[in-house]
Parts: structure tokens; sequence; C-alpha cells
């Protein structure tokens, strides 16, 4: 595995791989690797010739007061990671070099990054469609990978993507969940015992959520009313919001029409989490 920390490095191996007729794909991550971010990986792995995995704590998206300095750390372990999975490049850019001194360009999708984790978190998604599409413009993949688990993030890129006319083909991946339900994520490390236990309401009130609507609840409030008492069954958990909209504009849906995506967003102690589900 070839470990590549410059962005102009990056660019004249991609270049040079594509000018050979070869298929790149990418991974782009912030580390501290899981099993989601595998699966991206194996799939990556399967679709192209040449696999490249960007590690990036892209402090573009991050707010004043969030996470950044916080975010869970495991270079070693994604190093070994990576390895197993056969990614042929390991891209760890430097702060510096993504945003250099002088920096004033920014990618605003301005409507699917307005609701959900929009509203809570301003400028997130600007910094995310932004790192990506440098990521983009780095890497030159014709394929590039990310999580459901992201639902937002995922429907922003598409959009950029769109709008940009990027010659990139973006292939959604299912949420990977631990055993017991729990959505993965890097954050999930943060949590202490009793907060990982708590944290498995945010799935069973998604289940409670599907079983509404199997019954036939057709009403949007009552169902985000029965995610929000399942919810509310464990006090270590604060809610952000719980929203039924539309898969596509991310829009709230005053009356249910399916599919339909149901978002979450909460705090478990003080480790934000998320999860969202397609109700059908
Ligand atoms: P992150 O490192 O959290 O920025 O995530 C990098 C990529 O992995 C994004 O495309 C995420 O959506 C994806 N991802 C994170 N967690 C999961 C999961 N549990 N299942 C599937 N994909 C995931």
């Amino acid at each position: 595995m070839k470990i590549i920390e410059s962005a102009k490095e990056m660019q004249e191996w991609a270049l040079s791989h594509r000018a050979k007729g070869q298929k790149i794909a990418l991974v782009p991550t912030m580390g501290s690797l899981h099993e989601g971010h595998l699966s991206l990986l194996r799939e990556g792995k399967k679709l192209c010739d040449q696999l490249v995995l960007s590690l990036f704590v892209n402090p573009a998206q991050f707010g004043p007061n969030e996470d950044l300095k916080q975010y869970p750390k495991d270079l070693k372990g994604d190093l070994h990671k990576a390895q197993d999975c056969q990614v042929d490049v390991l891209f760890l850019p430097t702060t510096s070099d993504i945003y250099p001194e002088n920096f004033q360009t920014y990618v605003d999708v301005t409507e699917l990054a307005q609701p959900l984790c929009g509203a809570s978190r301003p400028g997130h998604f600007k910094g995310v469609a932004t790192v990506v599409l440098k990521l983009f413009n780095i890497v030159q993949p014709h394929v590039a990978l990310f999580g459901e688990k992201d639902f937002q993030q995922l429907r922003v890129i598409e959009q950029m993507v769109q709008d940009l006319n990027l010659p990139v083909e973006i292939k959604p991946m299912p949420i990977v969940r631990e055993a017991d339900g729990l959505a993965m994520s890097s954050r999930n490390k943060k949590l202490s015992k009793e907060e990982r236990q708590a944290s498995l309401t945010i799935s069973l009130s998604l289940a409670k959520a599907k079983m509404c609507v199997d019954q036939g609840e057709r009403d949007p409030q009552k169902i985000k009313e029965a995610v929000q008492a399942t919810l509310e069954e464990t006090k270590k958990i604060t809610i952000d919001y719980i929203q039924l909209c539309h898969p596509k504009t991310l829009q709230p849906l005053p009356l249910l029409t399916l599919p339909a995506l149901l978002a979450i967003a909460c705090f478990v102690g003080k480790t934000r989490l998320i999860d969202n589900c397609i109700l059908r």
C-alpha cells in the first residue's frame, strides 16, 4: 500500500493511472475506521482497478463548539484495516495542503444543505461539499463510495455532482450496524458503557416507526411521537431532531408518502449520533 501525503503527488499518481486506462475508486473518510468504512472499501475494490482511501478530519465541516479536537483517531489501526482491504493508496493530506493560506473558494449546495443536520450544524455541508470536491479534483476517481448512514451528506454530494457536471459516479452503500442494531460510527468509541446501552434506543425507535407504518399509521406526527417516546425511555438521550422527509428533496412531509426518509439526530451524553431508515 502506497502512502501519499501531498495533494500534488496524489494528483500526479491519479493522472498517470488514468492515462494507463485504469479505473480509480475513492472512499473519503475521517479515519478511525470501522466495518461501515470497510464495506465501502471492499465494494470499491470490486468496482475499480485502483482503490484510494482518503483519511482527513476536515476542519471546515466542524462548528466552533463541535468535537474537531476530540474526534477519535487511530492511525495504526487504520493502516492495518486499509491493508486488509487491499487499499492501493492511502491519501493522508495535511490541513495546510487542503486549506492553504488565502483559501477562499467554497461549494454551497443551497437547498439540500438547509434542513436536518444543516439546521443544527450551520456551514457543515459547505465544509463537506468543499472538501469532497477538492478530493475529487485531487484523486480523479471514476467512482466514489458514500454510506447511507450520512444520508443528507450523500444527497448533497449527488446534487453537487449533478449541478457541477462532475465526471464521477456516486455509489451509495447501505448502513452497517453492530449486532445489536446501533449504526456503526467512529463516534461510538466516545460512548461510556451506560451511553452505549442507551444508544440502542436509536435503532429501536426506527424499528418502532417501521412497525407503526406496517400497521397502517400514516400521520407523520404520530410516527414521530412513537419515535420520540422510544428515545425518551432513557434519560441519557437529548433529541436534536426527528424528521420524516422526502428522500430526494429532504423536505418535511406534512402527509406521509412512501418511500419516506426517517432521520434522527440526538446527543447521547455529549456525543452526537445520527441514524436513519427508509420507510416503505
Ligand atoms: P466518516 O469517516 O464518518 O466521515 O465516514 C466516511 C464514509 O463512511 C461516509 O461515506 C459515511 O457515510 C460512511 N459510513 C460511516 N458509517 C457507516 C456505516 N455505519 N455504514 C455504512 N457507511 C458508513
